[in-house]
Order: C-alpha cells, then sequence, then structure tokens
C-alpha cells in the first residue's frame, strides 16, 4: 500500500488564516525614551516594537520636542494651516528596534520642552491639531528606509485627545472624498479625564467641512454646550481601544465617563479593553542597568532574596535612612495629582508613622501636593523621603528597593507602576479600580492565591488596613510573603500579549466600514 504523505493527519489543527501584514502608523503626543510623562509615553515607546515583531510595519510618530539624537532630517517639509496660520513642519527620522519614528519638527513644540501640555489652552490645541494633520499625511509623504508606506492595509492608532484628530482628519480630508479607501483607524484612551474642551469657537481653528460640528458639539447637563476634541474622535474612529478592561467599563459610567459615557455607550460595539504589557528591555530586575552601580544589584526569582535585599540597603543608604533589612519599606511614585490619591496616604500618615516602617515617595505634580512631599520628610526624617522630580533611575530603584508599593489611585485607567512593582518582587496595595483591579488580585491565606492587597473604597482607614495587612504579612509569614513576590514575577506582563490583542482590533477595524 501507498501511504500519502501529503493526507492530512487527523488530529492536525485547521490551519489559520495567515494574518494579513498591515501599515501602522501610532500618533501621540509623548514617546519613550524621547519624551514621557507618564503611562501613555511608555506605552507609544514600546507596543510598537512589539507589533513590528509580529511582522507589521510600524511607524510612531511624535513631536520633536528637542534634538534628538540619531533622528534624522528627511528633507521633507509640508505646511499646514492651524487656526489660520500657516505653519511649516520638518519630519525628522529614526529607525530603532524595528520601528520607524518619525518627529515632527517645528518651534511651537520646542518651546515646550519638558513641558509638553504647557501654555494656554489655546497653545496646547494648535501644537495638538498640527501634529494630527502633520501626521494624517505621512504616510504618502515621508519615505522610510527609502519607501513610502501608503494608504494600503493602513491602520492609524491615536492616542488621547491629544491626536483624536487623526481619524477626524482621515475621513473629512481623505475617506469622505474617495481617498485611503483602505485606511482605517483605532483610537486608545488612556486617560478620560483630559478631552480637549474649549468653547464652540475652538472648531473653526480646526479647517473642517461645517457639518463637522455635530461630531465635536457636547451640551452639559447645565444647559451650555461646547467644543469637545475626544468625542470626535471617539465618534469617528472605527475602534476604540482603554487600556485595561475595568476603565472599558468605568468610562460607560457617570463617574468614569466625564461626560463623554453617553457617547462611549452608544459606541460601545467598537470599544475592547487591553491591558497595556511593559517593556521588558526597560523593566526586568535580572538587566535593569539602572541597579547596576551604587551597591544594587540586578536579580530573578532565584536570586529574589539576595539582590532584592542588596537593591532594599543601597536605597536605604542611597536616600539617608537608617539601613535596616527588616523594616517593612514603603514606596509611592506617581503624578502627583488629584487622581494618584496622595491626599489619602497624607490622611493615613499619623498612623503610618506611628509604625516601624519607612516610606519613600517620588512624584512631581501639584505645588500642593509637592510642599506635602516635603512636609512629610521635613516631619519624619528618620523614616520618610519625599523626592520632587521625576527621575527614571529613581523610579527604577525604588520598584526594586521596596517591599510595598502604594495605589490608592481615585481612578487608574491601567496603571503601570504596579506592573513594574510585581515583576520586581515588590508587592502593590491598591486601590480596586480600573486596571488596578484587572492586575492585582488579592492575596487570599485560605489557598496562597493572589498578588497584593486591594481596598475597595478610597479612604485612610481603607487603605492602612490592606497596609496593616500586608506588614503583617511581610513581618510574620514570610513563605506567604515570597509566594505573593514568585507569582507577581512570573506573570506573563509582556508586551507581546498584548500586541496580539491590539492586532485583533486592527483586524477588526479593516473590517470597519
Ligand atoms: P500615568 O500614566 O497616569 O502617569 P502610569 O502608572 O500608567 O500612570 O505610568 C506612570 C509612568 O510614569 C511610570 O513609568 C512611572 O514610573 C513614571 N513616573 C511617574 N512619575 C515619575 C517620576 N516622578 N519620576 C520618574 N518616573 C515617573
Amino acid at each position: 500500500t501507498v501511504t500519502n504523505a501529503a493526507a492530512p493527519v487527523a488530529h492536525e489543527k485547521p490551519r489559520q488564516l495567515a494574518v494579513s501584514v498591515m501599515n501602522i502608523i501610532v500618533v501621540a503626543a509623548e514617546c519613550a525614551p524621547w519624551s514621557k510623562t507618564g503611562g501613555l509615553g511608555d506605552v507609544v515607546g514600546a507596543l510598537p516594537k512589539a507589533l513590528a515583531r509580529r511582522g507589521h510595519r510600524v511607524m510612531v510618530v511624535a513631536p520633536r520636542y528637542s534634538n534628538y539624537e540619531e533622528a534624522w532630517e528627511t528633507g521633507v517639509r509640508r505646511i499646514y494651516n492651524v487656526a489660520g496660520q500657516d505653519m511649516e513642519v520638518g519630519y525628522f527620522h529614526s529607525f530603532r528596534d524595528g520601528v520607524d519614528f518619525v518627529f515632527i519638527d517645528n518651534p511651537i513644540f520646542h518651546a515646550f520642552e519638558g513641558n509638553f501640555y504647557g501654555g494656554s489652552r489655546e497653545d496646547v490645541l494648535h501644537r495638538m491639531t498640527l501634529l494630527s494633520k502633520a501626521a494624517v499625511e505621512i504616510p504618502w509623504h515621508v519615505p522610510c528606509g527609502g519607501v513610502c508606506y501608503g494608504d494600503g492595509n493602513l491602520v492609524f492608532i491615536a492616542n488621547d485627545w491629544h491626536t483624536a484628530l487623526v481619524p477626524v482628519y482621515l475621513q473629512a480630508y481623505y475617506r469622505d472624498n474617495g481617498y485611503m479607501n483602505f485606511a482605517r483607524s483605532v483610537l486608545v484612551i488612556h486617560n478620560m479625564a483630559h478631552q480637549g474642551r474649549g468653547p464652540l469657537k475652538d472648531f473653526g481653528g480646526l479647517g473642517l467641512p461645517d457639518h463637522y460640528l455635530n461630531k465635536f458639539r457636547l451640551y452639559d447637563p447645565t444647559g451650555g454646550e461646547h467644543c469637545n476634541i475626544f468625542m470626535a474622535g471617539l465618534i469617528t474612529a472605527h475602534r476604540i481601544v482603554t487600556v485595561s478592561h475595568g476603565y472599558a467599563w468605568e468610562v460607560q459610567t457617570r463617574e468614569g465617563g466625564w461626560g463623554l459615557d453617553g457617547v462611549i455607550r452608544d459606541h460601545n460595539w467598537k470599544l475592547r479593553g487591553v491591558v497595556n504589557g511593559i517593556d521588558d528591555n526597560e523593566w526586568d530586575p535580572e538587566v535593569d542597568v539602572h541597579l547596576q552601580s551604587d551597591g544594587y544589584s540586578n536579580y530573578n526569582t532565584l536570586t529574589l532574596d539576595v539582590g532584592k535585599a542588596a537593591c532594599k540597603a543601597a536605597l536605604q543608604r542611597e536616600l539617608g535612612l537608617p539601613e535596616r533589612p527588616n523594616v517593612p519599606l514603603l514606596g509611592f511614585i506617581g503624578r502627583l495629582d488629584h487622581q494618584k490619591g496622595v491626599d489619602i496616604i497624607a490622611q493615613a500618615m499619623p498612623w503610618l508613622m506611628s509604625q516601624d516602617i519607612q516610606l519613600v515617595m517620588l512624584g512631581t505634580g501639584r505645588k500642593d501636593y509637592e510642599d506635602m512631599l516635603k512636609n512629610f520628610e521635613g516631619s519624619h526624617r528618620e523614616k520618610v523621603r519625599g523626592w520632587v522630580g521625576f527621575s527614571v533611575k529613581t523610579a527604577h530603584r525604588i520598584t526594586a528597593g521596596v517591599d510595598i508599593l502604594l495605589m490608592p489611585s481615585r481612578f487608574e485607567p491601567c496603571g503601570l507602576n504596579q506592573l513594574y512593582a510585581m515583576r520586581y518582587g515588590t508587592v502593590p496595595v491598591v486601590h480596586a479600580v480600573g486596571g488596578l483591579k484587572d492586575t492585582v488580585q488579592q492575596f487570599n491565606p485560605f489557598n496562597e492565591s493572589g498578588l497584593g492587597w486591594t481596598f475597595d473604597s478610597l479612604n485612610a482607614d481603607a487603605l492602612i488596613h490592606a497596609v496593616g495587612n500586608a506588614m503583617w504579612t511581610y513581618l510574620d509569614f514570610k513563605s506567604s510573603w515570597k509566594g505573593i513576590q514568585q507569582r507577581g514575577m512570573t506573570q506573563d506582563l509582556s508586551w507581546d500579549h498584548a500586541a496580539q490583542q491590539y492586532e485583533e482590533v486592527l483586524l477588526a477595524a479593516k473590517y470597519t466600514w
């Protein structure tokens, strides 16, 4: 008998359709490592690389806030009209980790180096309008590695209100006129609290046909009306992503939607939550460059005890705190904003200071909160450090050196610091909202499961209760603590996982007309 080698084997899985290779252009107001104020910058620095690893041709478009090394002028110059004024932009290019980074050059960006969202409301809107207009034409005008992306199988990924005009311009300038018929757009909500709201006259400066006005006009409950950039993007984009499942639900509620919950509910058929990943090159205790000097140490799950102890001692030394291996060391890192709940830590301060602990806080933002951090340190020099400033190195060192990371955020679309913490064997104590709720499962001593502590209502008592339990476990139940650390460190928090889900969204967008 002749066996037919080519005959399908019974147990062979049906072959999956090959995912089509896409041209993907990610547009955002910030992109790590060049520009970053928070999680948005981290995401835009990492997601594109993960999409490129999946075989797509990927570009990131961001402003050129200063003279970036390794980014070269392409020679392409274009003029765009913003609020009645012609503005000439240049395009700078850098190819890194498989991704084309294109930076939009104009003096209005340079003026805001280090303060990307600074200036008057109009200033910010003009910058974001220019960025969006310049980005949407890139596939035709800016060659990367000699070849333009073109508009075939193209998807734009816009991020937050800053670039919510990208889907709108794509539709109004091109698709409505029979161009870029195969291009689609996805808008990612990283933070719903900022929407680019302004008086209705803002619309006049955007250069859009009059019939687009109704996509921007939002009526307030009080009877007033305003121009809302984010809303127009959400309505126009082919798909919407939020950065966690919890947040996808919250933005449809009155508290979480900040006035746009109704709009999102109307469009929730195209909404999906995808939890952010973390950039393994940046945030991995085994290779973290910030842990390679000053007594810090790299570590992994096998060397956790020794390595993390070295980092804790180094952090205590660096900050001038008593070098005590067994004292619970608590940390906080984040923008000092109402969102992040620093005031809740302030309310818990009397109790915290009555305990034998140390506390390290790093942040910048609101002046009154910055003063608060300094005051904490001033009144408890033997226990507390309140570091006002933005320091990536210090953020890494705190993440590695502390035992417990506090995140009492009022709302948190995804939150990255709790993910970094878990990766570093640091145990998060978080308010159970948005992405924090999705990513930190409460420790359960009965079956030794869970990744940290969560509390449901945002007040000092709830925080104290959760911190108390964490400290008690740290001090008296060493093996449970180790279990929590090991589970946290070995999760798959990679962008590769998240990128696969983004790819599904992009494909769904392709099939949306
Ligand atoms: P958000 O985007 O709301 O600011 P995330 O938790 O998503 O919050 O991301 C915050 C990012 O910004 C993290 O990478 C964190 O380490 C970083 N970060 C925040 N504040 C500081 C600071 N003062 N110094 C250094 N890094 C900071």
